[in-house]
């Protein structure tokens, strides 16, 4: 298959079509594999996954160059966010599965005494499918617990954004991870993805993309008892009280909409501002929209780049237009945007739009654009942001902006989201839970969330009895 440069629009390159015979081969290798890596120490696993992290560290310049051309995103973020949190993916698993440990219980009836304990095997061969907003970082997210486990792995990385995947496979046999243990098998997602979910010797998925995708992938894996996990898309709402820190959250909000050019499933793409200060508010906000740098991804002061594909900048434009027979006042945007230099004169760039004077029941504010692209809805009290911010079918994610400690401790009870931001967006730790509500998904990642998920627990119980 081509694979296609989105600031350029030109074919530079091409990957493997693979389907269900690469499947198929790459579940052979993997299931071979696993009694080997099953069995290995904890600690050796640990070691090669921490040797892989370091390699992605010795690689940083040359993965962050190949996922910015790969997908468009500006290089600076690539270096600054992508690749080094693909790094920390591995450093975190190998780490933590040093010191996951499970339950024992000492217990007693009548005159019998026993001790339960749970055993935490790996399952097998785990499926693992991402998407191409954020490739290496969510590819590794998935394969690096999988793997620390003590799990082989089959994964499809996005075959919009193949490369960095590529590039981890050669320095996965650097760090002596041994063959069979991580196969990467490239190609459609209704193709090479379809074969992974509906494989029976693959026992475990773990799913990030569209929730469209999602729903089909569920019906294939439910009447096969698969563990599933699927964190899919995100409406998310940024709620702006009138006494928030008022600079700091112009910035912040922009960067919750616009940070790689919107295509991140946690960017906030409903901006909910308290009535006394929405239209100044909105001034400054669109002032700070209109003055991000729009360039060619591969210069370092790009602030928005390209989006990823022609289809996706077709999607992107087509919902303005929506927003637009909905009803929506442009305020600034709502076009691609002129190529930034003569490389980039076929590229697939979208200008950073700002609409207001839509409702919260219009299409505009209920489905995922997944682009540069946010809405603003004024809000009178508390009680109506939280009714703002939970009419959607999402719940991935909410940024809350406010200096009153029981209001934002309030609305973190009542805001139906997975992960609550109170005065900033994309701080994270690794440890805490990572997933969505409703529509945006079912369980959780990260943490010991995923050493269980990619785990049997099995109960054992020992008599004491003499
Ligand atoms: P898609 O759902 O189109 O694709 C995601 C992955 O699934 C890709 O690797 C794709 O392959 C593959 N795929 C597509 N069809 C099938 C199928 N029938 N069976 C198995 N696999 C399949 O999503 P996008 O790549 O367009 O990613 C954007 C979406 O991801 C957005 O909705 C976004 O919100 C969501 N997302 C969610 C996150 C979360 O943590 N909740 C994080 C990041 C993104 P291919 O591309 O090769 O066709």
């Amino acid at each position: 298959m081509e694979n296609i440069d989105p600031a350029t629009g030109q074919v530079y390159g091409s990957i493997a079509a693979g389907a269900q015979a690469e499947v198929d081969r790459a579940v052979e290798a993997a299931n071979r594999a696993f009694s080997i890596w099953s069995k290995m120490a904890p600690a050796d696993r640990s070691s090669r996954l921490l040797r892989l992290a370091d390699l992605i560290d010795t690689n940083l310049e040359s993965l962050a160059r190949a996922e910015s051309v790969d997908t468009g995103k500006p290089i600076a973020l690539a270096r600054a966010v992508d690749i080094p949190r693909a790094a920390s993916n591995l450093r975190y698993f190998a780490n933590a599965v040093l010191h996951h440990h499970s339950e024992a219980y000492e217990h007693q009836q009548g005159a019998s005494r026993a001790l339960s304990y749970t055993l935490r095997q790996p399952r097998g061969v785990a499926g693992t499918i991402s998407p191409w907003n954020l490739p290496l970082y969510l590819f590794t997210w998935k394969v690096a617990p999988a793997l620390a486990t003590g799990n082989t792995v089959v994964a499809k990385p996005s075959e919009v954004t193949p490369v960095t995947a590529h590039r981890l496979a050669a320095l996965s046999l650097e760090a002596d991870i041994p063959p069979g243990v991580f196969n990467i098998v490239h190609g459609r997602g209704d193709e090479a993805g379809a074969a992974i979910v509906a494989h029976p010797q693959i026992p475990t998925i773990t799913f990030t993309g569209g929730t469209a995708t999602g729903k089909h992938i569920a019906a294939t894996a439910a009447p096969m008892f698969k563990r599933l996990a699927l964190e899919l898309g995100g409406k998310n709402p940024t709620l702006v009280f009138a006494d928030c820190d008022f600079e700091t959250t112009v910035s912040g909000a922009t960067r919750a909409a616009f940070a790689n050019q919107g295509q991140i499933c946690l960017c906030g793409s409903r901006l909910l501002i308290e009535r006394s200060i929405f239209e100044k508010f909105t001034d400054a906000f669109v002032d700070r929209v209109q003055s991000l740098r729009q360039g060619d991804p591969l210069e370092e002061s790009t602030q928005q780049g390209a989006v990823v594909s022609l289809a996706h900048q077709r999607k992107v434009l087509n919902a303005i237009d929506v927003a637009r027979q909905e009803g929506g006042t442009i305020l600034c945007g709502g076009e691609a945007a002129p190529a930034p230099n003569d490389r980039c004169r076929t590229g697939y760039f979208v200008k950073p739009t700002v609409i207001t004077g839509l409702d919260e029941h219009c299409r505009t504010n209920r489905e995922e654009i997944f682009g540069p692209v946010v809405t603003l809805m004024p809000f009178d009290d508390t009680d109506h942001a939280i009714r703002l911010a939970n009419a959607t079918d999402y719940g991935l994610a909410a940024s809350i902006w406010t200096n009153n400690l029981k209001r934002a401790h309030h609305l973190a009870d009542r805001v139906q989201a997975g992960i609550i931001w109170i005065n900033c967006w994309l701080v994270r730790d690794l440890r805490v839970p990572f997933g969505g509500m409703k529509q945006s998904g079912v369980g959780r990642e990260g943490g010991a969330e995923a050493l269980h998920f990619f785990t049997e627990p099995k109960s054992v119980c020992l008599s004491l009895d003499e």
